[in-house]
């Protein structure tokens, strides 16, 4: 099937390195946090995962801080009707398996993938839109979505992803594709979300993390299990 072949490709992670002279002023916003939502169960289920990004030195994962909440804008430039379903279906997924807490702070009409991130107080939120390869030469070919997260250090000198960004190709987001194919257009987005809490490919086809969409429609065994070690982080 054609429409399924045009979502068929999912996008690499993208990570930005920001510079290593901004440093955070998160160390002492930590101090007695609690997790808005709770740790969750890490089941070993014998499924693959990997990490989006690593910290230096050490193969321990890059993820969020889980006492403080994912914050996320979208942009509605070019979303197709029912759009708007799927992020917040999947956004709703995300956070069910990582225990991580995502607040939705409105409308923006920032464009994902900026090319940097505000560090100087407060990092920007996680913008989730909707682009052509025009503007995201990424989307080229059968890419219909790119995903990814933006690293800094905290006060301890570990890595944490503090923003992101989320695109989805217009070309495979059409309006027939969201009507007809919805499960299939939401994994999408659910393995571009999963990318933006930290987890990387696998080789393994049975996992929502596989390079290329297969049709998979749910979360694989290693995918649950990726996903629940980056929600259960230390607290920064
Ligand atoms: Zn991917």
């Amino acid at each position: 099937m054609a429409l399924v072949a045009t979502a068929a490709m999912l996008a690499a992670v993208v990570a930005w390195h920001p510079a290593e002279q901004l440093d955070p002023v998160r160390g002492a916003i930590g101090l007695g946090a609690e997790r808005p939502l709770p740790a969750p169960a890490v089941v070993r289920a014998g499924g693959a995962y990997s990490w989006a990004m690593t910290q230096p030195d050490s193969d321990d994962p890059v993820g969020w801080d889980p006492c403080q909440e994912i914050r996320y804008r979208v942009n509605p430039a070019g979303e197709p009707p029912g759009g708007r379903a799927l992020v917040t279906e999947a956004i709703r997924r995300a956070s069910a398996a990582t225990g991580l807490a995502f607040t939705d702070e409105g409308d923006t009409d920032e464009r994902p993938f900026p090319g940097g991130v505000r560090l100087f107080g407060r990092p920007d939120p996680v913008v989730i839109g909707w682009g052509d390869q025009a503007e995201y030469p990424d989307l080229a070919g059968q890419v219909a979505g790119v995903g990814g997260a933006v690293a800094q250090r905290d006060g301890s000198g570990r890595l944490e992803l503090v923003s992101g960004s989320v695109v989805l190709d217009v070309e495979a987001f059409t309006p027939t594709a969201v009507a007809e194919q919805p499960r299939v257009m939401e994994a999408i987005v659910l393995h571009e979300v999963a990318h933006v809490v930290g987890l990387g490919h696998v080789s393994e086809p049975m996992e929502l993390m596989y390079a290329d969409n297969t049709g998979q429609v749910e979360l694989g065994p290693g995918d649950r299990e990726g996903l629940a070690r980056l929600g259960s982080l230390p607290c920064g």
